[in-house]
């Protein structure tokens, strides 16, 4: 069938509606003023009947081809547990009205069909069904009902096509997960295998010329720089299946942050480590996930500023709020602050660093996912060109 006009069947206005458009579908199509009152009359009866039933019932109307000529058409769907005998008066006089009645089930639901067939004489073929179509696809709306009915149905169609949107885009958000995790775990293997090959190089008994030596040190250390972007990142995939685990313990938090600058003393030996720690406190942490913390801020302090400027570790004990804040000062090129209210999205880096700074973007993601698990919070204070100071608070272990 070509469908002209749909409306659903739902309350007594709707059927003021099925009798308007009904009329005006025979209306324009040139048929007599009598022919137009049966055709709307018996919609409008097998509707009221349906109304009386049920509010989840469908009128459709439209024009069917059947040989040279043209039927038309209306078809009424509704809820299957619903049967109609002649003692519906609505039901029967219809049927006395149209040439061809029919009523039967189908997946859906109830299907009655009403069909009138049309003269040869008005001339009808497909350009002329499409105007049809056009014109009261754009016809303006009966009464203030129908104008809420449609916008109503605009907004459901707009909300359906939404969430279709949003269910496609994490379809590809988990392919994009599964395919990290899948390739971060097979990354990992061949990893450490060469890692621990140039460990056992470097330390073999035989002789080595300094030459040989420095090659191995530098396939260490880009090895080491491998295996953190991998495990960067596992951790995404964890985070995102909600994986990420912690083994918790009482630690201080000054003998804690000595013993992380000092490793960072190590790796990044051109740099001033400075400290200037507050009153000491237990904290409940996950040590080995603190030290990516550590590692991941005093590596980002080092990585973005000069060789031989400082980088200021601090640390205050805020009593009054149950915390502890660290707080990690360089003297580098700092942010914008479109950067600063990026930089804890995933895969976020700034545009200036993109040539100059290797990296995923990832590091202050997970940094802020560990500290917020430890119900902590982490905020950067940057000016661009001048420095940046990253915070971040723990709770204490105990109240004191
Ligand atoms: P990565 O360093 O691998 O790019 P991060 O998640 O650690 O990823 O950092 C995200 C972005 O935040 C960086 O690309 C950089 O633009 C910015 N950033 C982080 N730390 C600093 C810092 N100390 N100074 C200036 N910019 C920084």
């Amino acid at each position: 069938m070509i469908k002209i006009v749909s409306i659903s069947l739902e309350n007594e206005m709707d059927l003021v509606l099925a009798h308007k458009r009904s009329m005006k579908v025979a209306e324009r199509l040139g048929l007599t003023i009598a022919t137009q009152t049966t055709f709307a009359t018996a919609v409008s009866e097998i509707a009221r009947t349906v109304i009386e039933h049920t509010d989840d019932g469908l009128l459709d109307i439209g024009l069917e081809q059947n040989k040279t000529r043209y039927n038309l058409v209306a078809k009424v769907t509704f809820n299957k547990d619903i049967l109609f005998t002649n003692a519906d008066a609505g039901f029967y006089y219809a049927q006395k009205l149209v040439p061809e009645f029919e009523l039967k089930e189908t997946e859906t639901g109830n299907l009655i069909t009403m069909k009138m067939s049309l003269p040869r004489s008005l001339k009808l073929e497909p350009v002329k069904i499409n105007l049809l179509k056009s014109d009261f696809a754009e016809e303006l709306p009966i009464n203030a009902y129908e104008d809420i009915k449609q916008r109503h149905a605009t907004l459901n169609k707009i909300a359906t096509e939404q969430e279709e949107e949003l269910r496609q885009s994490k379809l590809v958000d988990e392919k994009k997960t599964e395919f990290i995790s899948i390739a971060s775990h097979e990354l990992k293997t061949p990893m450490t295998i060469l890692k621990a090959y140039t460990q056992m190089a470097k330390a073999t008994a035989e002789p080595m010329s300094e030459h040989l030596l420095g090659l191995l040190n530098k396939i260490d250390l880009q090895s080491n720089k491998l295996m953190t972007l991998v495990q960067q990142l596992l951790d995404i995939s964890k985070i995102e299946n909600g994986n990420l685990q912690y083994n918790m313990s009482a630690v201080s938090v000054n003998t804690f942050l000595h013993d992380q600058v000092a490793v960072m003393r190590h790796i990044l030996p051109y740099h001033k480590f400075v400290t200037n720690f507050g009153e000491d406190a237990d904290v409940l942490i996950d040590e080995l996930r603190l030290e990516q913390v550590l590692a991941n801020l005093l590596g980002n302090a080092g990585k973005y500023s000069d060789k031989y400027t400082d980088i200021l570790i601090s640390t205050s004990l805020l009593i009054d709020k149950g915390v502890i804040m660290v707080s990690i000062t360089d003297q580098g090129r700092g942010m914008t602050a479109e950067t600063t209210a990026s930089i804890f999205n995933k895969f976020y880096r700034a545009k200036d660093v993109l040539k100059s700074h290797t990296g995923l973007g990832v590091g202050l993601f997970i940094t802020s996912k560990i500290i917020t698990d430890h119900q902590g919070e982490i905020w950067v204070e940057s000016a661009d060109g001048n420095g940046s100071t990253f915070y971040f608070t723990i709770p204490l272990a105990t109240k004191i």
